[in-house]
């Protein structure tokens, strides 16, 4: 797994390198935006740690011009401070999660572990969420023990939202991933969010526990506890 970490300041950007090294990962560090996308853009990386203010270009012009090249690779940012705004920003333009500085190594890894999961596929079934049980293989989804007639993409909908289970997913998530769309348009976030309110009416209208919440101005959280 080769992982780029673009971080301008140098204590922070050596750290988290060598410990990703530790753990196995091939690690790039860039320490300017610059270098940053340059590196992105021309090689090849599975995931890219990427901080928000960096001098010159920042991590969010960063992440949007590679967006705009159609890139899919994996992005978590670094936000600086625990700001609602920054962490939407960050979403809109494309990334796949963030972490507030300062963070702690240990978090920082199991994110990434998470995210490079995710970008696998994993047949692993039946996963289950409270009394939704979601079979990939068969296809079935069953909520306490009454079976779903979903359709194809509504099934890939919820798929994606069960792996992300208790994760806000933002609409562009949901079109990179599920639509496969990587330029986001606001007809599609339309079309998303019909499909939504579809899944939302056969998943959690004819049970009392509700399961798909709506994040305001972020997007969705599949969970069994409200956001
Ligand atoms: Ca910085």
């Amino acid at each position: 797994m080769r992982l780029l970490v673009i971080e301008d300041e140098p204590k922070v950007g050596h750290a988290v390198q060598e410990g990703l090294q530790a753990e196995g990962y091939e690690v790039a560090l860039a320490e300017t935006g610059e270098d940053g996308f340059f590196l992105a853009s021309s090689l090849s990386f599975d995931l890219i740690v990427l901080d928000v203010m960096l001098p010159g270009r920042n991590g969010l012009e960063i992440l949007a011009a590679l967006r705009k090249q159609n890139s899919a690779v994996q992005v978590l940012i670094l936000t600086a401070k625990d700001a609602i705004e920054d962490r939407v920003a960050g979403l809109d333009a494309g990334a796949d999660d963030y972490l507030v500085k300062p963070f702690a190594f240990p978090e920082l890894s199991a994110r990434i572990r998470a995210l490079l999961r995710r970008g696998k596929s994993e047949p692993v079934t039946p996963l289950r969420i409270g009394t939704l049980e979601m079979d990939s293989v068969t296809r079935t989804v069953l909520r306490e023990g009454l079976r779903l007639e979903l359709t194809a993409r509504e099934f890939e909908l919820l798929e994606f939202l069960v792996r992300n289970h208790g994760r806000v997913v933002s609409r562009e998530m949901l079109a990179r991933d599920v639509w496969k769309e990587p330029v986001r348009a606001t007809p599609l976030d339309n079309v998303i969010d019909v499909h939504v309110a579809r899944l939302r009416k056969k998943l959690d209208d004819p049970f009392a526990s509700k399961l798909l919440h709506t994040v305001r101005g972020v997007g969705f959280m599949l969970s069994e506890e409200i956001p």
